[in-house]
């Protein structure tokens, strides 16, 4: 089933009968070639670029809720290509390129929009901070304009630049970020990896792992042994849980991240915009909410809610910047389990079980590698070897502390996130 205009036209006066579901509800098989644990963008990309790019087609996708239910449907829907660090900088870049190909691709509308993204900076030393990230997108072949005030002030003329604490000096955009349909995204590639003959398993959870002479030989599951020659644990927030299921410690936490949306509004905000002196970042949805966030609620959990104190943080901070939104009302608010390592950057790696893959790690950053952490993982469970662009992303540098890339300047320390 492709979707086109002609298509949409013919369906739209014919009482939309001749739609089929985007993919098929199979009952698990004995045995696979390879099983990935987890339905969430990660894990769906993986499967689709395993068919796609590696011909393996005898695999299936088991996922313990629905399709869209994690994180991937739970984000803000932030796309860009401005990391900082070698090893992030080449992959997010190769992530960016996918993005803008997607909807071609998939033959799905992802609603991706390049609208800019824009970090203000509020100090000389942060500008400072800010052309040298800039120069090092430019370095990599990606996008960054340096705007000052005034050019800022044309631009988006509704923040406060005159009566706050934290004056706006200016700002960096990165024309080629913007956002993208989060749920589309997984239900795209799920689509795409069905018609390729994977199993898009839902409602089985993964309860163990199977492991025999340090070889994986297939996982547990609430309808079932089901047995294969490799297994890739893709569960986010979830990560270190499944991966005790080998008898893993992952450096991973557990973290909840909240996410905010208001009434419909009238287009008013055409950016991504992210403040520089606290934790908020701010868009407005095609239906004309504002979708907005901020900073981790600080304390480990497998919660999918927040509380109220980083409510008030974010709410606050989003005053101070655009005194304005405290006139609109906010309609939802709902939170996800971020998987945080302690440098602020992901896992793409074998394990120390032979046929047994891990990809995690994303932080509260994942959604816009969805398409490259699939193409990376499907490549490392393929061939047994790292992609180009995720070398960098070793389990072993959290044992020996070489190769750590700490994009969030924390250091390695879990509690400075
Ligand atoms: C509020 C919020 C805002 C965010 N904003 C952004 C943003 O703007 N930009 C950005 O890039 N990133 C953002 N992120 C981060 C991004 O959403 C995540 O990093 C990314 O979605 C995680 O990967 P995933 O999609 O595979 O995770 P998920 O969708 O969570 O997939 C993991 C899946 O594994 C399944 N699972 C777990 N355990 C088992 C088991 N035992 N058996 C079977 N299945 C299992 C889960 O049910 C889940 O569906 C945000 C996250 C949140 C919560």
């Amino acid at each position: 089933m492709r979707f086109s205009g002609l298509r949409i036209l013919k369906e739209g006066l014919t009482g939309n009968k001749g739609w089929a579901p985007h993919w098929r509800d199979p009952e698990p098989k004995a045995e696979y070639d390879a099983i990935i644990i987890g339905g969430g963008g990660h894990g769906l990309s993986t499967a689709y670029y395993l068919a796609k790019n590696h011909g393996m087609t005898n695999i299936a996708v088991l996922e313990k809720g629905y399709i869209g239910g994690g994180n991937v449907g739970r984000n803000t829907t932030v796309v860009r290509a401005n990391y900082y660090l070698p090893g992030n900088q080449e992959f997010y870049s190769h992530s960016l390129k996918l993005w803008e190909g997607l909807e071609q691709e998939l033959n799905y509308n992802a609603m991706m929009s390049q609208r800019g993204v824009i970090n203000l900076f509020h100090s000389d030393g942060q500008r400072n901070a800010f052309v040298r990230r800039g120069n090092a997108m430019h370095a990599q072949g990606d996008d960054a304009i340096l705007l000052d005030q005034d050019a800022l002030r044309d631009l988006l003329p509704y923040l406060d630049y005159d009566n706050t604490r934290f004056p706006i000096y200016g700002g960096l955009l990165h024309p080629r970020g913007g956002t993208a349909r989060h749920d589309a995204v997984a239900w795209g590639y799920a689509r795409g990896a069905d018609q390729r003959g994977v199993d898009i398993i839902q409602n089985c959870e993964v309860t163990g792992i199977d492991i025999e002479g340090g070889i994986v030989k297939g996982v547990q599951t609430t309808r079932g042994a089901i047995k294969a020659k490799k297994v890739g644990i893709v569960t986010a927030g979830r990560s270190g849980q499944v991966a005790a299921m080998a008898g893993m410690r992952l450096p991973i936490e557990s973290h909840i991240l909240q996410a905010f949306v208001t009434e419909g509004l009238k287009p008013c905000i055409d950016h991504v915009i992210s403040f520089g002196m606290g934790h908020f970042y701010i868009s407005q949805s095609d239906k004309g909410g504002l979708v907005f966030g901020g900073d981790l609620d600080f304390y480990a959990s497998y919660a999918q809610r927040g509380n109220l104190p980083m409510m008030e943080h974010v709410m606050e901070a989003g005053m101070t910047l655009m005194p304005m939104i405290g006139k609109a009302r906010v309609l939802r608010s709902w939170g996800g389990i971020m998987d945080m390592t302690p440098d602020g950057s992901p896992i793409i790696d074998k394990t120390e079980t032979t046929g047994l893959f891990i990809d995690c790690g994303w932080c509260y950053g994942g959604f816009k590698a969805v398409p490259a952490s699939g193409y990376a993982f499907a490549h490392l469970i393929a061939k047994e070897e790292p992609h180009e662009t995720a070398r960098g992303f070793r389990l072993d540098r959290f044992r020996d502390g070489y190769g750590l890339m700490d994009e969030e300047g924390t250091g390695s320390q879990h509690n400075l996130h």
